[in-house]
């Protein structure tokens, strides 16, 4: 029998899937990827690219402090009554990534969604019911191919870094690849930072932390930046933002107890080196999303992101084949965004079974 909704990918559009798809009685499968030595160096372990960081402050629902006191006192007087099912001990102020996801994952699991810790490594999307090969870990082989009514791809997307030690030696403790995300964090605050990269996305993430950071150095490998005519300019004018011209990172600096405290930056011209003091450095070079297996199957962007082919809905150009999360959305990348996709393609997978008959 072929499974009704396949979900690949463990991340907070997979899981949100998961959820939405079992409560409505799909009996959902969850490869959620493979506990692998390369998926590990990539950063694609099961549990998303959450599983990487620490706080996540933005995840609406989680507000760091104590959550029994807000709840007594977050509504005016007037609507508190309506609050009397919620004001129940709440023990964990805020939340990190992993917990987050494990959470997900849990809540999948309760409403009968089943999970298989095996990454998909090859599909064939042109026959019906949909083939999935996964891997087998343990016997370093294929398992047998899986056949799927409806598939939803979640398989995210990865942050480029330089391959630096220094960059892995300080990951959460000052090197991040998401301005958005950690830019907020007080170690940030009122600090000098360093962004790498020139595309509209680092011009981006530096104009944002420049709103938390004392001074933004840009560092480029060139003496122009790659990004749009508008955010040049807007990038230029900016008297926070410094530009570090034909510069590359060589050497994330810092020390056990502060992290980052500083970069040092290798000319590209000629054989100087500088160091600047700085509490963080933002990696803006990029994405990879992560369709390698999916190539020639589904149709991709440019850079390899999945392509949405209808508005509003996660339909891709294969019919019966969902995709969210970040492997299909280059520009929001959040989880709360991730999350939102997630239950919009099992809504759509839903509704697309029933309308064949099918569920
Ligand atoms: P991902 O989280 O990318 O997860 C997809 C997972 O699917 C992969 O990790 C892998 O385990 C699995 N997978 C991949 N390929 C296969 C395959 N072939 N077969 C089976 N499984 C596969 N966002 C916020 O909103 N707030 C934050 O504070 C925040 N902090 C961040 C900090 C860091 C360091 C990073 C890197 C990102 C952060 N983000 C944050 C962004 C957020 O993590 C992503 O937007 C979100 O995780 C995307 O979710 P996703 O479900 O699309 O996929």
């Amino acid at each position: 029998m072929p499974e009704k909704v396949v979900i690949i990918g463990s991340g907070p559009a997979g899981w949100t899937a998961a959820i939405y798809a079992a409560r409505a009685n799909l009996q959902p499968l969850v490869f959620e990827g493979a506990i692998t030595e390369e998926n590990q160096i990539k950063g694609t372990l099961p549990l998303g690219q959450l599983n990487l960081t620490t706080e996540v402050e933005n995840y609406p629902g989680f507000p760091e402090g104590d959550s029994r006191e807000y709840l007594r006192t977050a509504l005016p007087p007037a609507v508190q009554p309506y609050l009397a099912q919620a004001n129940k001990p709440q023990p964990s102020p805020g939340i990190n990534g992993p917990e987050l996801m494990a959470l997900m994952r849990q809540q999948a699991i309760n409403f009968g969604t089943r999970v298989i810790t095996e990454d998909i490594l090859r599909v064939d999307l042109q026959r019906y019911p949909f083939i999935l090969v996964p891997s087998d870990t343990a016997d370093q082989a294929e398992r047998p191919p899986v056949e799927a009514l409806t598939v939803i791809i979640a398989t995210g997307a990865r942050a480029n870094y330089l391959g630096l030690p220094s960059e892995d030696q300080f990951k959460n403790r000052g090197v991040s690849a998401c301005a958005v995300c950690d830019g907020a964090l007080p170690r940030f605050r009122n600090k000098p930072l360093v962004v790498v990269g020139g595309g509209d996305s680092a011009v981006e993430e530096a104009t944002y932390l420049t709103k938390f950071a004392s001074q933004v150095y840009m560092v480029h490998r060139r003496d122009e930046l790659r990004a749009s005519k508008i955010m040049q300019g807007r990038a230029l004018a900016n008297p926070k933002i410094t530009m570090k011209w034909n510069r590359a990172l060589q050497e994330v600096l810092g020390n056990e107890s502060d992290g980052v405290t500083g970069a040092r930056l290798a000319s590209t011209v000629d054989k100087e080196t500088e160091e600047v003091a700085s509490s963080g450095v933002f990696l803006a070079i990029g994405h990879t999303p992560n369709t390698d297996f999916l190539r020639g199957q589904v149709e991709l962007d440019k850079a390899g992101y999945i392509r949405w082919t209808v508005p509003q809905r996660t339909y891709t150009s294969v019919e019966g084949v969902f995709a969210a999360g970040d492997v299909a959305d280059s520009y929001y990348r959040q989880a709360v965004t991730a999350a939102g996709t997630g239950c919009m393609a099992a809504l759509d997978a839903e509704r697309w079974l029933a309308a064949r008959g099918e569920h």
